[in-house]
């Protein structure tokens, strides 16, 4: 299993990402995870709805937007 990452823009706080894992299996609509990380924090990590871990990472500088690999 490939762990995904999603970067975070350096003052965003809530994000939407797609599970790749779960765009592959069940379509991109169905892959949507939604979460927060606070200001305060560098790093997090979640899974999707079906169990797949996705790092959080905050980005240092702008502009990154949000990327999932
Ligand atoms: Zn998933």
């Amino acid at each position: 299993m490939v762990e995904q990452t999603i970067w975070l823009a350096p003052k965003a706080i809530s994000f939407t990402a797609v599970c790749a894992e779960c765009a592959d299996e069940h379509g991109f609509f169905a892959a949507r995870v939604e979460g927060r990380l606070e200001l305060e924090r560098a790093h997090s990590s979640t899974t999707c709805g079906r169990g797949h871990p996705i790092r959080i990472e905050r980005a240092n500088r702008e502009p990154i937007g949000v990327l999932a690999c």
